[in-house]
């Protein structure tokens, strides 16, 4: 039977580019939705980026941009990311979109007039700078444990110990070092703790439709060692947040988390509007399946919150049918580091020119069904990718076909038993159909491989056992020559059958440029007449030691990679007391006055607080009318050595940028401090 998929995968933060868990995720997820395409299943695959949120926010303040222009910034990066691994999404959208806006909104209402939203007040620490509640991470002080400093707001990195910013001692706001205020603001809440969230969660997270793993970890939640109540959860967020806005609550927006896995359904919607098909009518068909692919970080939101919004809004919304977990990717043994990443930038991988199915492949081989963490070990990739893909896979057609193009012009000629079933290694692929299938189907896709290298291996032992090149010389073994040959080519045509969810591109150079086929491989393929190939083109090199070396090579300093705007690579590290003999002050502008006979100098009287004025000669006549620059602040260096210069003594230097090369790239701008210098203050 036919069945009618609308699967996504998680939907990252547009905060910062891919790395490679997020690869791993979209692979695993690939893959299974090409395997269901190629069974002939109806697949909607989409994802989106999650754009709102206070960190979000803060991210493009201090970027100098608007939320939406960081965002739209990130979302232009990943489709290089996406191509160039064969990641297949149908669709790929914003939650910042009026798809979002639109669901997020109807499904809290939804909820409130089901009587799962209530209000109560909330105190929070309150920044009086920056005018805003202050999330928990941008809250810094003193470990009420253990005393250390310069502590985030939920937890202490010197102890461990977790507790809530309002116990930290000393706090002080992370955005702009001002003391926060304690106040009670009204926060909108979605009532987990309600006996229907919870009766309905007890026998959606217990009946079979979760790994084993994840439905133990929501049965600790829900019933709670000691007992405990589900905590409601607080859904709004106070303006000024980036998100979207909560229905008849003036200045309260929905918290990220409400409206990003809404995102799933936006993502879709927006893709029937494109392919014309009816939304509400796909989610409403109880034939439809909804799955999710997530990490298992976010389990809580998806197996508790996620589903019992999705049930207590009511039709056409659907609870999950499956939300699938897997584990994190470390990378020889090592745990990725927000700052350092994993030594694996994706991006650079396919930079340097190494294959997207090798790292498909690769990944492939590591999974399993289970919520296991997967390694990436470099010598590992080298040996499964060389001798597994290359010379064990490839190598069967690579070997066959040039006895088959050579001697019988590409006519294939299956042996066959009596009952006209296949014979030989053909035979022993298809035996093993099923259960591909089945590992396919529940992602245990090591399984998977594994079979199919086993089929390989007996292939090319089938192969060369014949000894087909010393058949080749003997006109009396020309039969058996072709029956050989033709057998392993009707074992390589089922395993590219196999293995095409997991190397798209070389299963359909496979069909388009050997077996001739203008249209892709499918399941049903296994049994289709095979009767000629075209000339075999070589399909996969191997992977080098030097591009593992490479991918792992540390990226060079900024500074030596490319040209800075300055034009010019940062200076030799200079001590703290080298720089501490620089005596940097504030200094007023008092007098500015063109020089006779210069085109380039201006002569400054300055004020740096002693007492008495002092004149600077500074070559910046062409950036400044001498009376634009009276009455105005700069820097200046104070005890740099009087120069006798020809219009006169200058006594210091004032501080302006500019670019290295001046010529091509001229402009002077004099450094000028922020409102509230006084002449004298020293600089450092
Ligand atoms: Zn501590």
């Amino acid at each position: 039977m036919s069945r009618q998929l609308f699967v996504t995968t998680a939907l990252p933060y547009a905060n910062a580019a891919f790395h490679i868990g997020h690869m791993m995720e979209y692979i695993q997820a690939d893959i299974w939705v090409r395997y269901q395409r190629l069974r002939g299943h109806t697949v909607h695959f989409v994802c989106a980026d999650d754009a709102h949120g206070a960190a979000i926010m803060i991210a493009a303040e201090k970027a100098g941009q608007t939320p939406q222009e960081f965002v739209a910034r990130v979302a232009a990066g990943r489709r290089q990311y996406l191509d160039g691994f064969h990641i297949g999404f149908d669709h790929w959208h914003s939650t910042d979109s009026p798809e979002n806006v639109e669901l997020s909104q109807d499904i809290y209402r939804r909820l409130r007039s089901n009587g799962l939203v209530y209000v109560k007040p909330v105190e929070q620490f309150f920044d009086p700078v920056k005018g805003m509640f202050l999330p928990d991470r941008y809250i810094r002080g003193e470990c009420p444990r253990c005393g250390a400093a310069d502590q985030h707001g939920d937890s202490c990195e010197n102890c461990g110990a977790v507790y809530s910013p309002t116990e930290l001692r000393k706090p002080t706001s992370a955005l702009s070092g001002a003391a926060p205020e304690l106040r009670t603001s009204e926060h909108y809440f979605f009532r987990l703790s309600d006996p229907r969230c919870t009766e309905f969660l007890r026998g959606w997270t217990q009946d079979g439709r979760l790994q084993p793993e994840v439905a133990n970890k929501a049965k600790e939640w829900l019933e709670g060692a000691d007992g405990r109540q589900l905590s409601d959860w607080d859904i709004s967020r106070d303006a000024p947040y980036f998100g979207i806005p909560i229905p008849d609550a003036p200045g309260k927006y929905f918290y990220v988390w409400l409206d990003a896995p809404i995102g799933y359904l936006a993502s879709f919607k927006a893709y029937c509007a494109r392919a014309g098909l009816d939304f509400e009518k796909f989610l409403a068909d109880p034939a439809t399946e909804q799955v999710h692919f997530i990490g298992k970080d976010i389990i809580y939101f998806h197996t508790l919150f996620w589903p019992a919004m999705l049930k207590f809004a009511g039709r056409p919304y659907k609870v999950p049918d499956k939300v699938w977990v897997h584990g994190f990717i470390t990378v020889s043994g090592e745990k990725m580091s927000k700052s350092r990443g994993t030594g694996i930038d994706p991006l650079k991988y396919l930079q340097l020119g190494m294959n997207a199915e090798w790292l498909r492949y690769y990944i492939a081989a590591k999974l399993n069904g289970r919520v296991e963490d997967i390694d990436f070990n470099p010598d590992d990739f080298v040996a499964r990718v060389n001798s597994d893909l290359v010379g064990k896979y490839v190598n069967i057609a690579s070997r066959a076909a040039s006895f088959l193009q050579r001697i019988f012009a590409g006519r294939i000629n299956l042996p066959m038993d009596p009952s006209g079933a296949p014979t030989g290694s053909t035979a022993v692929a298809l035996a093993a159909a099923d259960e591909i299938a089945d590992f396919l189907d529940s992602r245990e896709y090591g399984k998977a491989l594994r079979e199919i290298m086993r089929i390989a291996d007996f292939a090319n032992e089938h192969f060369d056992k014949h000894k087909p090149w010393e058949l080749a010389k003997e006109p009396a073994s020309r039969d058996l020559l072709h029956a050989v040959c033709s057998d392993v080519i009707g074992c390589f045509r089922a395993l590219t059958i196999y293995l095409a969810p997991v190397l798209p591109a070389t299963a359909e150079r496979v069909a388009r440029e050997l077996f001739g086929m203008t249209r892709p491989l499918a399941w049903d393929d296994l049994r289709s007449p095979l009767e000629q190939i075209a000339p075999y083109k070589h399909l996969m090199t191997r992977v080098e030691a030097r591009q593992l070396e490479a991918l792992f090579e540390p990226a060079a300093p900024p500074a030596a990679e490319k040209p800075l705007p300055g034009g010019a690579p940062i200076g030799e590290t200079a001590s703290i007391d080298e720089f501490a003999r620089l005596d940097l002050r504030v200094a007023r502008i008092v007098d500015a006055q063109a020089v006779d006979g210069s085109d380039k100098l201006l002569k400054l009287t300055l004020d740096v607080g002693e007492g008495r004025h002092r004149t600077v000669f500074a070559g910046i006549k062409s950036a400044y009318e001498p009376q634009a620059l009276v009455g105005r602040l700069t820097a200046m260096v104070a005890n740099l050595a009087p120069r006798k210069m020809k219009f006169g003594v200058s006594e210091g230097m004032v501080l302006a940028a500019s670019h290295a090369d001046e010529k091509s790239q001229p402009g002077i701008f004099l450094l000028e401090p922020h409102a509230g210098a006084q002449p004298g203050m020293r600089v450092r």
